[in-house]
């Protein structure tokens, strides 16, 4: 997978991406991420990129050619068109459904806007996905276009040291993952629950998958209604619902 991030701040991309696992990731080949500055694109003799709004009101709007420009630098050197995903808090919002659709890619372009936002124009052009992490607005698309990144890097073979732990992760099958623990046994008087010391890896399963039906009825019921639910999980739950 390769990253491609088009952005005023280049190096809050660089700093966020290259530490921790996906910067180890980067560094062993799974993925690579290449930055490309806007303003290295400006068409004005003073480097900006950005203009007053025609029909006037507050802020500024980042101008079409030079996202165009940069956009087409990366354009240039891929041999399909691909997808370039605006981060907009007016898009789709971000989920773990489109974090896997998105792995599926060789390549994904990040547009990050600043200021008002990009001139319509250059959006209609070149944007294949718009795209938002949340019913909030924040000063810049960087910390967005980080989080998709980091959410799919994850699914990608070769990221996660234990392949097997992105497949229980919460929203796995729509569901919210279990209660996890690690040593001590005992900690400040608390117990970890005897079955996870019981060896027993079926019953383990069933406890963990339990739990699982538990958190998400307690904390997300909206996610039972399109979870990957089983014959016994229902029945599971229908005894919930009697107690
Ligand atoms: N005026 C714009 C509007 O009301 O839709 C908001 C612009 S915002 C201050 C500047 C940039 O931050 C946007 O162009 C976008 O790239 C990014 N951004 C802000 N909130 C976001 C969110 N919730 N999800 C994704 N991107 C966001």
């Amino acid at each position: 997978m390769k990253f491609y991030v088009l952005t005023l701040f280049p190096d809050m991309i660089q700093n966020g991406f290259q530490t921790s696992i996906t910067g180890r990731a980067a560094e062993k080949g799974v993925l690579s991420l290449e930055t490309v500055n806007i303003r290295d694109y400006s068409v004005n003799k003073h480097n900006r990129v950005d203009d007053y709004p025609y029909g006037g009101g507050a802020g500024m709007v980042m101008q079409a050619e030079p996202v165009c420009r940069a956009y087409e630098s990366v354009a240039a050197k891929l041999p399909v068109r691909p997808r370039v995903l605006y981060m907009s808090p007016q898009g789709k919002v971000f989920d773990q459904k489109m974090a896997e659709e998105l792995a599926a890619e060789e390549e994904l372009i990040f547009l990050c806007g600043h200021y008002e936002g990009i001139d319509e124009r250059v959006l209609e052009e070149i944007v294949t996905d718009e795209i938002s992490i949340g019913d909030y607005v924040l000063t810049g698309g960087e910390l967005p276009a980080l989080v998709i990144m980091d959410a799919v890097s994850r699914l990608l073979d070769g990221v996660l040291h234990n392949e097997e732990s992105a497949k229980f992760d919460s929203f796995h099958d729509n569901l919210l993952e279990y209660p996890q623990y690690s040593r001590p046994e005992v900690w400040r008087g608390k117990q970890v629950p005897p079955i996870l010391l019981s060896g027993h890896h079926a019953n383990v399963e069933k406890w963990r998958r339990e739990q699982s039906l538990i958190r998400t009825r307690e904390r997300r019921p909206d996610l039972l209604e399109t979870a990957g639910l089983t014959k016994e999980d229902k029945k599971f739950l229908a005894k919930l619902e009697e107690l």
